[in-house]
């Protein structure tokens, strides 16, 4: 019989292995989910403090499936991408992105994705599979190694923009994240946590019925039905108004912050008029601020990044429309790290 992956069970579920057919005291089960949880142990043996008969008895009935670096790239602006191999085998991408101010993983949800976004390498992939939540968690924990050796300090924040539509990996994101935030996990902030989503009106609403606490970033890319249909498939059946009304729910179930996330394309989305519709966006939106994007050309498609000169007005009528936006510059580039690039390639 395969061994379950222990990582796999409740705490509930856990803690009845323990006292039932193993007939452990409770404190046993205690002691076992701090391992695998706060110390992120993953062999049974690390696991000083449990007599080592019941170490093996847990080693042969359970079992560890953590993920394995597989490479690791980095890039000339600090930024470090880790290719993650599963314990069946598909591979999967995570990044370090160092600024400044932060230090951000961007995560995957999903082997591949089936949303088919035309200017993201994720899209031209084939959606194998859903990730785990400890597939989830461990991409966190080998990024803050990373963070740690090569920074001193731990990571400051976690974007699920990686590859795969983390709304639809719903049950197994939201587990993930629990563990991120519990403090007898690793205890990182809800509000340092942000998910992005291609938009998926009716999931949206079930995270404000869920009351989560990280925030969320939708994105948006076009600010017409029939433009953002175009580039993104999902558009049609989760229309913009269908979308905002979402956001609207969300933002008054959980007042969590939410970004619009805009990829600048040249001669696509980036005229006044645009900009003119994204501030109307905005305003339909309670606290909605704008991320820019700077696109990251592909092989599989034709996209070619805004000019200068446009992208500063664009941005200029936002401002001058008390639209918060801020700019994010790509990173890492040179290694196929940025948004929309995660293809295992490399
Ligand atoms: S942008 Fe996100 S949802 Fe769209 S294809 Fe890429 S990974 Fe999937």
């Amino acid at each position: 019989m395969e061994r379950q992956d222990i990582r796999l069970l409740s705490r509930e579920a856990l803690e009845q292995a323990l006292t039932g057919d193993l007939a452990q005291p409770r404190f046993r089960a205690r002691q076992v989910w701090h391992w695998i949880w706060e110390k992120q142990a993953t062999d049974f043996e690390a696991m000083q403090n449990l007599p080592a008969a019941l170490r093996s008895q847990l080693a042969e009935r359970f079992a560890f499936r953590p993920l394995s670096i597989e490479t690791e790239q980095h890039s000339e602006d600090g930024t470090v991408k880790v290719r993650f191999q599963l314990h069946d085998g598909p591979l999967i991408e995570g990044v370090l992105i160092p600024t400044p101010e932060r230090l951000t993983a961007c995560v995957s949800a999903q082997v591949g994705c089936s949303l088919s976004c035309s200017f993201c390498a994720t899209g031209f992939l084939p959606l194998k599979r859903n990730l785990t939540p400890p597939e989830i968690t461990d991409q966190v924990v080998l990024l803050n190694r990373i963070a740690e050796k090569r920074h001193g300090k731990p990571l400051s924040n976690i974007v699920f923009m990686g590859m795969g539509e983390p709304l639809l990996n719903y049950k197994n994101v939201l587990a993930g994240i629990e563990r991120l935030t519990a403090e007898d996990g690793l205890h990182i902030s809800a509000k340092r946590i942000t998910v992005s989503t291609a938009g998926i009106a009716k999931m949206i609403r079930r995270l404000g019925q869920d009351k989560v606490r990280f925030n969320l970033a939708l994105s948006l890319h076009h600010t017409t039905d029939e433009a953002r249909s175009r580039i993104m498939p999902i558009n049609e059946s989760n229309s913009l108004d269908a979308l905002v009304d979402a956001l609207n729910d969300f933002y008054a179930e959980t007042g969590g912050r939410i970004t619009f996330e805009y990829i600048l394309f040249d001669g696509l989305n980036e005229s006044l008029a645009d900009a003119e519709r994204l501030v109307q966006l905005c305003r339909r939106v309670p606290g909605a601020r704008v991320n820019i994007i700077e696109y990251n050309p592909i092989e599989q498609a034709d996209f070619k990044k805004s000019e200068a000169d446009r992208r500063e007005a664009f941005i200029a009528h936002l401002e001058e429309n008390r639209v918060t936006a801020k700019v994010r510059r790509s990173r890492g580039k040179d290694i196929d790290a940025a948004c929309g690039q995660l293809a295992n390639k490399g």
